[in-house]
């Protein structure tokens, strides 16, 4: 818009959206997105229905975000509340991978991975198949309402809307037994939050995938607009070779302008009717160019087709175009992508999952909290001792119940008991039984002989009784603390 329309009261400050029907396409980029989208989906609707044995005492779905039980399940790892910077380390490797892929080839996420892009284009081949291909819903679409339209109308809109909810409906198994919530979702007896959430996806999914599709991309997400910091002049993006293909012109005036007075484009606008978000690549790059590489495939049909080379457009690097303008060649892809600052992204991106990898497999799976009592802390008891106490948590994280053994380590005179035992009973250590996967809670109490005011440290050590599972990290867990005396 210029600056004159801004002050013409009759222009429109808001341009309707056009429609976009993109055409069916076929190639490698196409086979691309086509295994990318099976995987993904696959992945999505699979996934809470896997089984996995972790036992008795814990829940048998592979995945499984129990937010009541506050625990994160994934096959064999286990995730407490306590431990959750794995997660914010998984967060920052799914940040720092996506700065990778940026780097080197654009906008990828965006064509291939990206929900939005997977359900959109799911939601483009049903319209497909009950509207047929792009020329016959640009037909539709401009005719009249009549029976006929209605009835595709509503089939159309019936298979988007079933898709929409089977995808609200899969992402409610994720937080519970899925089974168990599938029947109870059917008999009406499921919690109100499952039925509002679905109800909730559902509407997203339908609006966001069937109605607003490239809507989404171009003025809403803001994934657009950071990127731009992140690619630079060697991150490959799909490029128009405008240097090979203009002066474009059409097939009749193309052999009148005799060779080599013409470039490669026919102005066939094969690129631009296959493109998700309807624009025309032999502009430049653009904000709504999702680097989804369907209109490398129509071009490269075309130029199959013609006896040309492919490549008229592809994917191509700023760096890589301007050699080409002067004369040059592009540089080696392989040589593109393993350059500093994509090798910097990955090592970085490995050294935390190696780090995370590590630390998980050497993790304990018992842990002890421990917090003072206050008010007062010190207690003289009646034979002239002192005594302080502890709010004792211990973390049995092993799905099996244990026995540990609470031991005193420092405090030579020192004696203890919990609020389970006889204080006449006090003497070094205490055994407690574990509930498997649980948290048990109990009162601790320590006395020693009164002495000048002042601190004392000494530890407690919780040490499972059963035999750690072979080849597994150490499970004793330690506690210092400061014995109290006024
Ligand atoms: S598909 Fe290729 S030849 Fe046809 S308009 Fe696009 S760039 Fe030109
Ligand atoms: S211009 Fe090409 S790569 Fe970009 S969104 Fe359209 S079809 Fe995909």
């Amino acid at each position: 818009m210029s600056a004159l329309d801004l002050i013409n009261p009759t222009s429109d400050l808001y341009t309707k959206r056009a429609p976009v029907f993109p055409r069916v396409v076929n190639g490698r980029f196409r086979r691309l997105k086509w295994a990318v989208m099976v995987l993904c989906l696959a992945v999505y609707y699979i996934t809470p229905w896997l089984r996995w044995d972790r036992g008795p005492h814990a829940p048998d779905q592979a995945v499984l975000i129990d937010l009541a039980g506050r625990r994160f399940f994934m096959f064999d790892i286990e995730i407490w509340p306590q431990e959750f910077y794995y997660v914010a380390g998984l967060l920052i490797m799914a940040g720092i991978g996506l700065f990778l892929v940026t780097s080197a080839v654009g906008r990828a996420w965006c064509g291939y991975a990206c929900p939005q892009t997977v359900w959109t284009d799911l939601f483009q081949h049903v319209e497909r198949w009950i509207d047929g291909d792009r020329n016959a819903q640009l037909k539709l679409n401009a005719a009249p309402w009549s029976a006929a339209k209605l009835a595709r109308r509503l089939s159309k809109w019936s298979l988007w809307l079933a898709i929409a909810a089977a995808t609200g409906g899969a992402w409610i198994f994720y937080f519970a037994d899925a089974p168990t919530l599938a029947s109870q979702f059917l008999a009406g007896d499921a919690p109100f939050v499952a039925y509002a959430t679905v109800a909730v996806l559902t509407f997203t999914t339908l609006s966001l995938g069937g109605f607003m599709r490239e809507q989404v991309c171009i003025y809403m997400c803001p994934w657009p607009r950071i990127q731009t910091a992140m690619l630079d002049e060697k991150s490959l993006i799909v490029t128009y070779r405008d240097w090979r293909g203009e002066p474009r012109t059409q097939g009749l005036k193309k052999a009148a302008a005799g060779p080599g007075k013409a470039g490669d484009c026919i102005d066939c606008n094969a690129c631009v009717s296959v493109c998700p978000t309807g624009i025309d690549i032999r502009n430049g790059p653009q904000l709504g160019c999702i680097n989804c590489a369907l209109c490398i495939d129509a071009c490269d049909e075309v130029m199959g087709k013609l006896n040309r080379p492919r490549g008229l457009i592809d994917y191509l690097n700023l760096d890589d175009h301007k050699k080409e303008l002067a004369g040059g060649t592009a540089t080696p892809m392989m040589k593109t992508l393993l350059r500093p600052r994509t090798l910097i992204y990955a090592a970085v991106w490995a050294s935390i999952g190696i780090a995370m990898l590590f630390t998980l497999g050497g993790r304990s799976r018992l842990a002890i909290d421990a917090a003072q009592d206050r008010n007062p802390i010190v207690i003289t008891m009646s034979d002239g001792t002192v005594r302080n106490g502890w709010t004792i948590k211990l973390r049995n994280m092993e799905g099996r119940p244990r026995t540990v053994e609470l031991a005193m380590t420092g405090l030579p005179q020192g004696r203890m008991w919990t609020d389970a035992m006889d204080s006449h009973t006090a003497g070094r250590s205490a055994r407690i039984a574990l509930a498997p996967d649980a948290t048990t809670r109990l009162h601790l109490y320590v006395s020693a002989p009164a002495g000048p005011a002042g601190e004392t440290g000494f530890a407690v050590v919780a040490r499972p009784l059963e035999p750690a599972v072979p080849g597994g990290p150490p499970q004793d867990a330690a506690r210092n603390l400061k014995f109290v005396r006024q």
